[in-house]
């Protein structure tokens, strides 16, 4: 197994397995990363992802600490101007706290080739904007263990070749989902937003977005329009193309009593959610010593 990150020592160098660039969907290639030690802000049970000039920034939650990293594209923004916006959005961090992190989004063409398989950074890579890095290892690791297990340990040619179809094509996937956040943000006007939305390459999202534009949210197209094994599903798809108001054929305007039935909804959601923990809390309960598990 080759889990030796961006390195690929043996796919990559050793076999040199030739590289599936997604350049032309993903534009970003660095990423300016730096943080600071948190005070009293509260600890968020999410991450953000939030847009910048050329790019998108990350805030990672630790418990004593908060992660920054601006997710820019080398052909749009210096690696000087994107510092400087990283730290004017957010004055808190240390000016010489922050570091520059190169990588190439894509992935190897074949992840098992003779007796390596690829695993993670070795196999592919993608920016951190739905964070899939470790569901993509979890995914590869598990469909080696099942065709290890499948074929007693002596894997035939068809089932490299079938391990090698499906874990490429749920590299592609995140790709392709990755391409709806680019295509149509419409928050700023910079440079690089302008030819996101002009010029990414959809690949298989071009057929969803096609079908939404003609007939908007479906029940029937999750099932016909995505492979089952799509770890976003037509909801995450739904998720990014009603969120992000794109327009489509079949515009609902709901009667008065669907409005109310949503609004309550809304509201009896809202104030369940308020009867949770912060994550303060849950911190502080799963360390007290009168913690039961199960
Ligand atoms: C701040 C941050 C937040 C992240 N958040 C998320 C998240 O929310 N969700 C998510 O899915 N992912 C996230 N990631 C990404 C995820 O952590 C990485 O993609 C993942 O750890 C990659 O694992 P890997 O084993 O493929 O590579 P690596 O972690 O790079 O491991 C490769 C290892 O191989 C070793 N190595 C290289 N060459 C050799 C050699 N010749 N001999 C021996 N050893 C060698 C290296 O030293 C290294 O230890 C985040 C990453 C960062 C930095």
């Amino acid at each position: 197994m080759d889990a030796s990150g961006f390195r690929s020592e043996l796919l990559g160098q050793a076999l040199g397995v030739p590289f599936v660039s997604y350049a032309d969907t993903l534009y970003c290639d660095r990423a300016v990363i730096g943080g600071w030690q948190r005070t009293t802000e509260p600890i968020h049970p999410f991450t953000v992802a939030e847009t910048m000039d050329a790019g998108w920034a990350w805030q990672i939650e630790h418990e004593h600490f908060i992660n920054r990293g601006y997710v820019y594209s080398s052909a749009f923004i210096s690696d000087e101007d994107a510092r400087a916006e990283h730290l004017r959005k957010n004055p808190k961090i240390p000016g010489d706290k922050t570091r520059v992190v190169k990588f190439r989004a894509g992935r190897y063409q074949t992840l098992w080739m003779k007796n390596v398989v690829g695993i993670g950074n070795s196999a592919g890579f993608v920016e951190p904007l739905e964070a899939t890095a470790l569901q993509v290892i979890c995914v590869e690791v598990s469909s080696l263990a099942d065709s290890l297990a499948d074929s007693l340990c002596e894997p035939t040619p068809t089932l490299i070749e079938l391990y090698n179809r499906y874990n490429t094509a749920a590299w592609d996937d995140i790709r392709d989902f990755l391409a709806v956040h680019y295509k149509f943000n419409t928050r700023l006007d910079t440079p690089f937003w302008k030819a996101a939305r002009n010029d990414v390459a959809m690949h298989k999202a071009q057929a969803i977005v096609d079908f939404y534009r003609e007939n908007g949210p479906s029940v029937v197209a999750g099932a016909a329009l995505l492979h089952p094994s799509n770890s976003f599903g037509m909801d995450g798809y739904l998720a990014m193309l009603v969120g992000q108001n794109v327009p489509h054929g079949k515009p609902w305007n709901a009667p008065p009593m669907e409005r109310e039935f949503w609004r309550q909804r809304c509201q009896k959601l809202a104030a369940y959610a308020q009867t949770g923990m912060t994550v303060k809390e849950a911190l502080m309960a799963l360390r007290s010593p009168n913690l039961k598990w199960g």
